[in-house]
């Protein structure tokens, strides 16, 4: 590795060994895995500081994988960053320990993320969004240009930035999904803003519509019945005839050791494509079993005490949202084809995520990869592949973006740790024998 990286030039240009665009979990966790490798590294995060879906998560939620499962015990449960070194630090073990659960409230996990995040910020450099990667003319470095992001770029530090590294990873993962048309506004949300639901509910006069049947629509309805004001019903949109609890059997969690995702990329694409939409309720579109009773348990408290009402449409899809008159008109198709027009003062999607599009970050000529549905094709090790079929071996992307060929298990926290420290190892080769550079 050469001496002069990690350095800044007077021009604005950084170079280094590996540059990790993105600090979700799994970046966090790579980040931390390059270090302890002792490889040189940047991160650039296009948030002001750490965060992990802040304005989503909820009071009182839970992670849905064991606390175990965090940045770096998998890997080496001697680490000082483990979740139960974090809890021993802040004074909360005990606390933790006598409650007996296997899981840490969200709140309590972004935490540990965020202490976590603490100890590599030497390497992090957040506010800034990256916009391309290309490869340099002149050398085998890559070029990853960024802008200022957010409150940043109004504050002086306008011009792009440059980070020339002998290795990418690209960790940028999802962003929330919308139903087709329809745009956000104050009081069309999404689930990624929920934490901003309690304020509106107490301000507004009306029902509030809720649409799909996942986790976040369960939670957000929950927490909603639960401080209930008396002013507002709720109305519940979604495809299903009812909700639907998540399979977390522990022969289906396999999915999510850290062989889950080499067995998927093995597997012939028939099989995969069978497993994936078999293991879908491990994910998508369903509930935990607690939420699920206690959700069920609410309604029916209100229903006898002549509280909130709850009214499900089952069976319904979404065609238009429209507001008017400081309301937003639902229109919908019910079970039986007929369209409804329902009016409500609030409508939260709980429409899940989508992954970023990379395609305008990796639209450079020079690199012609291979694309199939808009993701980009990987080898077993997270490689990019060119048109060829060839590996590029100095551009990695996981997360989200490796679902379909390493399966449901990359996109999510469980087997971030034992991934960071593969992924590091073949870093550390590559950077070795010079085919990095
Ligand atoms: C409310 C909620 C609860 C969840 N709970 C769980 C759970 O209990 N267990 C579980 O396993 N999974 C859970 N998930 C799934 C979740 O997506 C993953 O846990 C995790 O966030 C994936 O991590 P990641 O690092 O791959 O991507 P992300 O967390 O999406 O991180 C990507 C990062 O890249 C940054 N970025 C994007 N584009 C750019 C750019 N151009 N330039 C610079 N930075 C960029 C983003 O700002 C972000 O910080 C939950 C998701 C939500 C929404």
């Amino acid at each position: 590795m050469s001496a002069t990286m990690g350095a800044q030039s007077p021009s604005g240009v950084t170079v280094t060994d590996v540059c990790v665009v993105g600090l979700g979990p799994a970046n966090l966790a790579l980040a931390i895995a390059l270090k302890d490798a002792g490889i040189d590294v940047t991160v650039l995060e296009k948030e002001p500081s750490f965060t992990w879906h802040r304005e989503a998560l909820l009071p009182g939620t839970r992670m849905q994988v064991h606390f175990l499962k965090d940045l770096v015990t998998p890997r080496d449960p001697t680490h000082p960053l483990t979740f139960v070194n974090y809890l021993h630090e802040v004074g909360a073990f005990e606390s933790f320990v006598n409650a007996a659960h296997t899981t840490a409230t969200r709140e309590l996990f972004h935490e540990y993320l965020c202490w976590s995040a603490d100890a590599i910020k030497d390497v992090c450099t957040f506010a800034r969004t990256v916009t391309s990667i290309a490869r340099c003319t002149y050398s085998d470095l890559w070029t990853v240009r960024s802008e200022p992001a957010g409150a940043a770029a109004g504050h002086g530090d306008v011009g792009p930035h440059e980070v020339r590294a002998r290795v990418v990873v690209l960790g940028v993962g999802s962003e929330p999904h919308m139903p087709g048309g329809v745009a956000r506004s104050r009081r069309v949300l999404h689930s990624a803003n929920a934490s901003q639901l309690p304020g509106l509910q107490d301000r507004i006069d009306g029902p509030i519509g809720v649409l799909g049947a996942g986790q976040s629509a369960a939670e957000v309805l929950l927490m909603l019945l639960r401080r209930h004001n008396g002013t507002s019903d709720f109305e519940h949109y979604f495809h299903p005839y009812g909700m639907m609890r998540a399979d977390d059997n522990p022969f289906a969690n396999e999915l999510f050791d850290r062989t889950g995702p080499e067995v998927m990329f093995g597997a012939k694409d028939s099989v995969r494509s069978a497993w994936r939409s078999a293991h879908a309720n491990t994910n998508y579109g369903v509930v935990d079993a607690d939420t699920l009773q206690r959700l069920y348990d609410t309604i029916q408290d209100h229903r006898l005490a002549g509280g909130a009402r709850y009214t499900a449409w089952r069976g319904s899809t979404l065609n238009a949202v429209t507001e008017k008159d400081g309301h937003v008109e639902v229109l919908l198709e019910d079970h039986s084809g007929k369209r409804v027009l329902r009016r409500v003062a609030l409508l939260l999607c709980a429409t899940g995520y989508r992954p970023v599009d990379l395609r305008p970050l990796l639209s450079d000529p020079s690199l012609r990869l291979s694309w199939a549905d808009g993701a980009p094709l990987l080898t077993a090790h997270f490689e990019a592949v060119d048109v060829l079929g060839r590996p590029i071996e100095n551009l990695l992307i996981h997360g989200a973006h490796a679902e379909p060929s390493h399966g449901l298990g990359v996109g999510l926290v469980s087997n971030i740790a034992t991934r960071a420290g593969a992924m590091a190892s073949r870093i550390k080769a590559l950077l070795r024998t010079g085919r990095a550079a």
